[in-house]
């Protein structure tokens, strides 16, 4: 028996979701070369989490091991796969290998952080792969809510593991590669030391659909709208997006994208070449301009205050738009600084303010806004 072995350590995301970061090492007892797969971050919800921006994994013990790891590899740009990667570039200090719009969106928290962005590496498809330490990693497209998600083949002196990453088998997923089974299978058909697999909803019975099929219901359902329509969806969902753009657009409507991550992922998508012929507009409004960093879902509610002021008095949205902007970045600025006089308060008060406003201009403005239904019937949320 070799006196190597080959070893597997989730640091997260096993059995939660969020912050994915599992290790792969290879070598003598306590002598393993590593790697990390994926280095991801969790969103924090009112009922555990209040007042918490973000959470990260424990890199403690990867950290203390750094001159063992190779490198890091992110399977994709989703935020629980790749939204830790600049806070822990300096405790690791490994190169990371994703492919292009992964490792476009991966280069732009580098450089917000201050890093270099060549410290994340563009990586080709499978059958190219990358060599780290004793292991050989490839790039293996598989389909998934955002384009250019990778399973990676993972070969070492003990035989190919295979981690699937995050995944939606879709034939036709409309940006992004279809599933492609026979290179699945043509990837496994020599064996498989290990599957590491790991998808949402995996305990449903039903098949999910496939993003092609949603196109005709959404086209129909703005068709038949008067007005402004507003749609919301993730933004790396860049399919969704894309989707929601033609029917509007075939609506006759113009298409205007609104929040600085839908901007980012749009961007990311046609620099990369995933997305081409877009036809929306990024409606640059102050709040979207680049103050607020780390986007919390809370300041959705700022955008929907935006949208509907907007649509009621266009020149004050603007100027709240650009007041709201400011007092974000002010809060984030002050969020980790309590100030030494008066301990936490303002800190609290400041970053209350932009909720609280929020709520007024809705409480004041969304009857004025949102136009009786047909009949005179005031609009009722229906259950
Ligand atoms: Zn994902």
């Amino acid at each position: 028996m070799s006196s190597e072995r080959l070893i597997y350590l989730p640091l997260g995301g096993a059995g939660e979701i969020g912050m994915n970061a599992y290790v792969y090492g290879y070598g003598k007892p306590g002598k393993e070369r590593l790697i990390l797969v994926d280095l991801g971050v969790t969103f924090p919800d009112m009922d555990t989490t209040p007042g918490v921006d973000l959470i990260l994994p424990d890199m403690a013990w990867l950290a203390e091991r750094r001159d063992r790891l190779e490198a890091v590899f992110i399977t994709h740009a989703h935020e629980d796969h790749v939204g830790a990667v600049a806070h822990f570039y300096e405790q690791l200090g490994a190169p990371v290998h994703a492919r292009a719009f992964t490792a476009r969106i991966a280069r732009a928290k580098m450089a917000e952080h201050g890093h270099p962005e060549k410290a994340v590496r563009v990586a080709s498809p499978w059958p190219e792969t990358v060599t780290a330490g004793p292991f050989t990693v490839g790039f293996a497209p598989i389909s998934h809510s955002i384009p250019e998600s990778s399973g990676l083949v993972i070969d070492s002196p003990a035989g190919r593991l295979v981690h699937t990453g995050d995944f939606k088998i879709d034939t036709d997923p409309v940006v992004g590669e279809p599933f492609d089974r026979a290179m699945w299978e043509s990837i496994g058909a020599d064996g498989v030391k290990a599957l590491i697999c790991d998808s949402t909803n995996v305990f449903s019975a039903h098949e999910g659909r496939s993003e092609s099929s949603v196109a005709a219901p959404i086209t129909e359902l703005i068709a038949g709208c008067r007005g402004m329509v507003v749609a919301t969806t993730f933004a790396s969902n860049v399919a969704r997006v894309k989707t929601l753009a033609e029917a509007g657009t075939r609506a006759g409507r113009s298409v205007c994208l609104m929040g600085r991550a839908m901007n980012r992922m749009v961007e990311a998508a046609r620099e990369t070449g995933v997305l081409t012929g877009f036809a929306g507009a990024y409606l640059a409004l102050a709040m979207n301009a680049g103050f607020v960093k780390d986007m919390t879902a809370g300041r959705g509610f700022i955008a929907l205050a935006a949208l509907i002021f907007a649509k009621w008095r266009p020149v004050p949205a603007m100027m709240a738009c650009l007041l709201f902007g400011f007092l974000d970045a002010a809060a984030i600025r002050l969020g980790g600084t309590p100030l030494p006089l008066v301990g936490r308060v303002p800190v609290q008060f400041f970053q209350a303010l932009p909720y609280v406003l929020t709520v007024v201009l809705l409480a004041g403005f969304i009857g004025k806004a949102i136009p009786p239904r047909a009949g005179g019937q005031p609009y009722v949320k229906e259950r």
